[in-house]
């Protein structure tokens, strides 16, 4: 289990042993969520709807169906999609007259709905959100997490008077995705993607990218501005105070399972996962040392350790099971529970509990009395240096490139003119895909890489995952 040398295995065997998905579902790319990854991506649901909420959007459920007459509404929607949709062809014995798809994405079941619930000025701003499932017809390989058929997904969904309260929306969700990564202790780009990269009908895209350790980049989630691209076909208009009809502005913000694809893939070292103690099913694993004559009183130790920390509300497993310290020391590594603790009689006497970080493997003990705030300072500190730690490695991933002749295994950032013609022509010649340039400003001088205008703005490049 080398992270380094083949990162594309690590991963695949770190996601096996920590039992995080099984993907011995019949139906390739379409995985089970064990309990233990679910939790996880449970938690970091739970992350997205208190932002969510807390900023005035309102959680919904559509259904998975969609006509095919509604998807087809938006031109280059459909054409971005249509090799990636599974469709429903028959109801019963019965071929149906509409096909219906499975939702890749929710705008073309929404809309509709939303022309009727848009009335009048006073309906607007709209904000809705939803975690669903959505399916894509991937043709490449899958991968947990990564790549899969099946999606586990967050998608906001906006409607605004005009373009300038949209733009406010996609401000706000800039800060609701800090909120977020900030449990996730990841560090994250939001590019502007090329023109055409966008999303299928967008009428701009934001794209949220992380660094994985080779060299790729990993789209983590997007967030796009529609202007009145869908509100057009789908019929969103408002009446506003001089009774006049207009069409919305509209907005989404999107997110997937591949959070925790990035979390594993990020924070995880070659001893197994390493998660952050914000969305660790357990925060905490108590292991009791046992020996002979001592088993009843430390087995009663650890009881009395765990109802405390528990009762304090973090999440604490004691693993009383038959097997050695060792091995119990070695599965909840690979499992990346943030702290471990541990308690002997010889601990007991002394008042005090050992303990070992999972990120940084540096150990210790603390005093026995009092330790919920010793804990708690202590995960304080494992979630900022895994902070510190992620971001200073993303930065090290990232080179200036100046010819198109020298391209290194990194993410590049280099001068682009704007012009299409020369952003095709880098992505022939060094295989690179495009991600687009610094959404806020980012000091730079330099000239096109390939016709050699000046620009004052950098773009990034990666090969993508
Ligand atoms: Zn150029």
């Amino acid at each position: 289990m080398r992270k380094q040398e083949d990162f594309s295995e690590w991963y695949n065997e770190i996601v096996e042993l920590a039992n995080l998905t099984d993907k011995r579902y019949p139906i390739k790319g379409m995985n089970v969520w064990t309990p233990y990854g679910w939790k996880i991506m449970r938690f970091i649901d739970t992350y997205i709807r208190e932002e969510c909420d807390a900023t005035g959007h309102d959680e919904v459920c559509f259904p998975l169906l969609i006509p095919e007459t509604e998807f087809k509404k938006e031109k280059d929607h459909i054409k971005g999609f249509d090799a990636e949709v599974y469709w429903v062809t028959h109801a019963g014995l019965n071929e149906l007259d509409v096909r219906l798809l499975l939702r890749p994405t929710s705008e073309t079941a929404m809309y509709p709905i939303f022309a009727l619930w848009v009335r009048s000025h006073t309906d607007l701003p709209l904000k809705t959100y939803q975690l669903v499932n959505t399916f894509r017809y991937e043709t490449k390989q899958t991968r947990a997490f990564i790549r899969v058929r099946e999606i586990h997904f967050f998608e906001s969904h906006t409607c605004h008077v005009d373009e300038e309260d949209a733009q406010r929306q996609v401000e706000e969700d800039f800060v609701i995705l800090e909120n977020i990564m900030k449990h996730l202790c990841l560090p994250y780009f939001l590019l502007r993607r090329t023109e055409w990269d966008k999303f299928p009908g967008a009428y701009y895209t934001v794209g949220v990218d992380t660094l994985l350790p080779d060299g790729r980049s990993l789209q983590l989630g997007s967030i796009h501005h529609y202007r009145e691209n869908f509100s057009r076909p789908f019929n969103i208009t408002y009446e506003d105070e001089k009774g006049e009809h207009k069409f919305a502005h509209q907005t989404t913000f999107g997110m997937s399972e591949r959070l925790v694809g990035a979390v594993v893939a990020v924070h995880g070292d070659d001893k197994g996962l390493v998660l952050p103690p914000d969305i660790s099913p357990f925060q905490v694993v108590i292991i009791p040392i046992l020996a002979k004559g001592n088993v009843e009183k430390v087995a009663e130790e650890c009881q009395k350790l765990r109802q405390e920390l528990t009762a304090a509300g973090l999440r604490v497993k004691l693993d009383d099971s038959d097997e050695r310290p060792g091995s119990k020391f070695h599965n909840w590594e690979i499992r990346g529970v943030p702290l471990r603790l541990e308690m002997g009689m010889r601990d007991i006497e002394g008042g005090k509990v050992a303990y070992a970080r999972r990120d940084t493997g540096a150990k210790g003990s603390l005093d026995r009395s009092n330790i919920v705030p010793q804990v708690r300072e202590k995960l304080d500190q494992i979630s900022a240096d895994m902070r510190a730690k992620a971001l200073a490695a993303s930065n090290d991933a990232i080179q200036d490139l100046d010819s198109l002749d020298k391209v290194p295994e990194k993410v590049v950032r280099f001068g682009w003119c704007g012009e299409e013609e020369c952003g095709r022509k880098f992505e022939e010649r060094t295989g690179l895909k495009m991600l687009g340039s610094p959404y806020n400003k980012e000091e730079y001088h330099g000239r096109c890489i390939v016709c050699g205008k000046p620009v004052e703005k950098p773009t990034y490049a990666a090969r993508s995952m």
